[in-house]
Formats: C-alpha cells, sequence, structure tokens
C-alpha cells in the first residue's frame, strides 16, 4: 500500500469535536489545515458532556484523556433506578484506558472545547469563525477541490471535511440528502451543584420520562431529562427552568433533591431528540462528511462524541496509509460504516423502548452496548 505523498492541505468546517479532532491528527501529520466555524466565538452549546470508555480511548491516543479527566470528573458506574424507585443494577462501564483509570468522564462542554482547541491551535491550525462553505467544486484531475467561502473568498485544497453537525450544509453541497428523525422527545439540561452522593451516573426511570445526573467536575453536575411525547417546539427562555422542574415533579425519590436544584433558566436547555444516518458513503472526490453530520446517534449511550473523535483520528490513519485523498476518504468509509450504524440503530432502539416503558429490555439493552462500543475501533 502507497503512503499518501501529494499536497497535504485541508479545509474542515465545524470547528465542534469531529472538526477539532480531526484538525489535531491532521496537522501532526504534516497536514497545513483551516477550519471554517459559523458561530462567532469559540463557544460550545449546551453545559454538560458524557465521555465514555470509547471517547477517553480516542482522546488518549491524541494525548488528551488525562487533561479531560483532571479538569472534569472521573467515574465507572451507571446506577440504573426503575420506575416504583426499586433499584435495577449497577452498569459498570468499561475500563478502556486501563484498570488504574476510571472508565468515563462527565466534562463541561465549553471545558472540552477548549482543551480541543487549544491543541488545535498549538498544532498549527488555523480557526476562523464565522465562515462556512458556500460552494463545492472538484476539479478535472480529481486532485483538488475548490471551495468558495461565505466571505467571497477560495480555497483550493486537497481535502474538505465537512464537520458542521446533524444539520451539516456541506452534506448538501457535495450532493448527499439525508433526512433528520425526530422521534417525539425533547432533551433536557440543567448545570446544577453537584449533590455528595453523585459520584457517578445516575439514571431513574420515571412514568414517561427519564431523568439522571452526571457529575462534571466536583463541585457541579448536569441534570438530564428526556420529555417523551413532546412536539417538536421551542420555549421562551424564561420558561426553561420552571418546566423542567414540573415535568421532574412525577418523579420521587433522588430526583426530588434534583429537582429543587434547578434553579435559574439560563442553567438549562432543551433541544429536540434528532437522529441520522447517512446511506450510501460519506464521501464524495475529495470531499468527506464525518460525526454528527454523516451519523448523528439518540444520546442515550452517550457515544455520539465518541464516534466523532474516533472518526477524526482514523480519518487522519487512513489518509496517510494510501496512495489518494480518494482512496483514504473510502478506506475510512469503509472502516466506520458499520460501527457508526450499529450505534445509531441500538440508539434508537433504546428510544423506542423507553418510550414504551420497557425499561427491563431497556438497560440490559445498553450494557450490551457498551460492550460492542468497547471494542477496539
Ligand atoms: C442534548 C444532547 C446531549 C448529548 N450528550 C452526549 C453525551 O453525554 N455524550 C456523548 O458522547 N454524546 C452526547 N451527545 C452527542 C454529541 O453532542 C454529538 O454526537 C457530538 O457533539 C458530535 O460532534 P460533531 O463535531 O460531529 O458535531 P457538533 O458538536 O454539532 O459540532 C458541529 C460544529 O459545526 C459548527 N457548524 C454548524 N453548521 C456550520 C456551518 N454551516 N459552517 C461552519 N460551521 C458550522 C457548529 O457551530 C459546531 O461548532 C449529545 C447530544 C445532544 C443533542
Amino acid at each position: 500500500m502507497d503512503s499518501y505523498r501529494g499536497v497535504r492541505t485541508a479545509l474542515i468546517v465545524g470547528a465542534g469535536m469531529a472538526g477539532l479532532t480531526a484538525a489535531i491528527a491532521l496537522a501532526r501529520d504534516g497536514w497545513q489545515v483551516e477550519v471554517a466555524e459559523a458561530a462567532p466565538t469559540r463557544a460550545a452549546a449546551g453545559w454538560g458532556l458524557c465521555l465514555t470508555g470509547p471517547s477517553l480511548r480516542a482522546l488518549d491516543e491524541l494525548g488528551l484523556a488525562d487533561t479531560c479527566l483532571a479538569e472534569g470528573y472521573g467515574m465507572s458506574t451507571i446506577t440504573h433506578v426503575y420506575v416504583d424507585g426499586e433499584p435495577a443494577g449497577e452498569t459498570q462501564l468499561p475500563r478502556l484506558i486501563g484498570a488504574g483509570r476510571p472508565a468515563a468522564a462527565g466534562i463541561a462542554r465549553p471545558v472540552l472545547h477548549r482543551i480541543l482547541y487549544e491543541e488545535a491551535e498549538r498544532c498549527g491550525v488555523v480557526i476562523r469563525h464565522q465562515v462556512t462553505a458556500a460552494a463545492v467544486e472538484q476539479d478535472q484531475e480529481g486532485e483538488l477541490v475548490r471551495v468558495r467561502l461565505s466571505d467571497g473568498t477560495v480555497r483550493q485544497v486537497a481535502l474538505l471535511v465537512g464537520a458542521d453537525g446533524v444539520k451539516s450544509s456541506v452534506r448538501g453541497l457535495l450532493g448527499f440528502e439525508t433526512s433528520l428523525d425526530y422521534h417525539g422527545l425533547m432533551i433536557w439540561r440543567a448545570l446544577v451543584p453537584r449533590p455528595p452522593w453523585a459520584s457517578g451516573i445516575h439514571q431513574f426511570a420515571g412514568k414517561a420520562d427519564t431523568a439522571g445526573i452526571v457529575p462534571i467536575s466536583d463541585s457541579q453536575a448536569y441534570v438530564f431529562l428526556t420529555e417523551n411525547g413532546a412536539e417538536r417546539s421551542a420555549l421562551p427562555d424564561a420558561e426553561l427552568a420552571p418546566r423542567m422542574r414540573r415535568l421532574l415533579e412525577s418523579f420521587s425519590g433522588r430526583v426530588q433533591e434534583m429537582r429543587s436544584l434547578v434553579s435559574a433558566s439560563e442553567s438549562v436547555v432543551r433541544r429536540p431528540m434528532l437522529t441520522t444516518f447517512l446511506e450510501g458513503g460519506w464521501n464524495r472526490g475529495n470531499g468527506v462528511v464525518i460525526g454528527d453530520a454523516a451519523h448523528a446517534p439518540a444520546p442515550h449511550m452517550a457515544s455520539g462524541a465518541a464516534l466523532a473523535i474516533e472518526d477524526g483520528l482514523v480519518l487522519a490513519r487512513e489518509l496517510g496509509r494510501h496512495g489518494s485523498v480518494g482512496a483514504g476518504l473510502q478506506a475510512f468509509v469503509d472502516r466506520r460504516t458499520q460501527r457508526c450504524r450499529t450505534l445509531v440503530e441500538t440508539s434508537v432502539a433504546i428510544v423506542g423502548l423507553e418510550q414504551a416503558q420497557q425499561y427491563r429490555e431497556m438497560y440490559p439493552l445498553v450494557d450490551s452496548c457498551h460492550r460492542l462500543m468497547a471494542e477496539p475501533v
């Protein structure tokens, strides 16, 4: 197999987890990387994130897992509680970065974003804000792709990566079509002080919804809630905290303590749950889409970040191992498709079981999916 010796210039659209990890991995392999990000600043939306074993494993390969553990909160268990308050058991998450380190980390999104951002800049990646791709054209020889940016400037690069999230516009510019599926489920997150007992993930089945808590530092945690049977809608900001507290009223036990911690609406976010899987390949010419732009799972497995970060790493590895960008992209897609499809499909099946309140079937499926995700990438 030839290793790639051609021009190493890349434009990545989207400075999320997939885009920044791809930028870091490519820059370390000698690529000249520019990232175009639509947002005006580098702040990441949302409060907290759970980095499960596969996320930490991929971050460890980039040398960043220990920083995430130091700035986040290391943990190794999920405690499940049935709707009647009866304990449903404890899942030991697989420790994929060694027995001496935690299996997972809760972390504030802006903190993870800062860690990735600073590493990308240390590697020489140029990140530009309030810019996106406006048009894409493959050159006749198939060696370069020409991208017109929204500021009117043009880039001719060997590689275009669309890492612009579930609503990706690069996906459309490359000629792909996919559906974004809404499953009647709104997802809530609230930043709260960490109760002393929340030293791992706790998940509580309710009469219609599921709630839980994830620690993200010694002092902070986020409360999560899935609101089932909800219309896809936006609420006025001021209504977020009161509505979340009202939805949590139907739970008993520790959720009432969590509920009392949900205070200001500025600390609450509510999003529609959208999933997608791009069938038939994610690459065209010298362009490819990665992360949520190609495969967005339901958050129930807390593994979308893992897929996004793994994508960034595997993309750089496969490009380095093949004689042309086209061959490298094809190898990347071949290597990633089955794993990402399985996660998206299983996460949607878990949502179905949750909505049918079949928790006794749901928890074992969550466990088996964590074991599957633990397999080597
Ligand atoms: C409520 C919720 C909770 C979740 N919790 C977890 C969890 O605990 N653990 C986990 O592993 N996963 C979780 N996920 C999934 C995880 O957030 C995603 O899988 C992950 O963020 C995907 O990374 P990405 O880089 O592909 O996309 P994103 O994180 O969405 O990043 C895309 C980036 O592209 C930018 N962008 C968008 N459009 C354009 C454009 N046209 N031009 C330029 N830039 C653009 C955006 O501003 C953003 O910076 C959750 C998802 C949701 C919705």
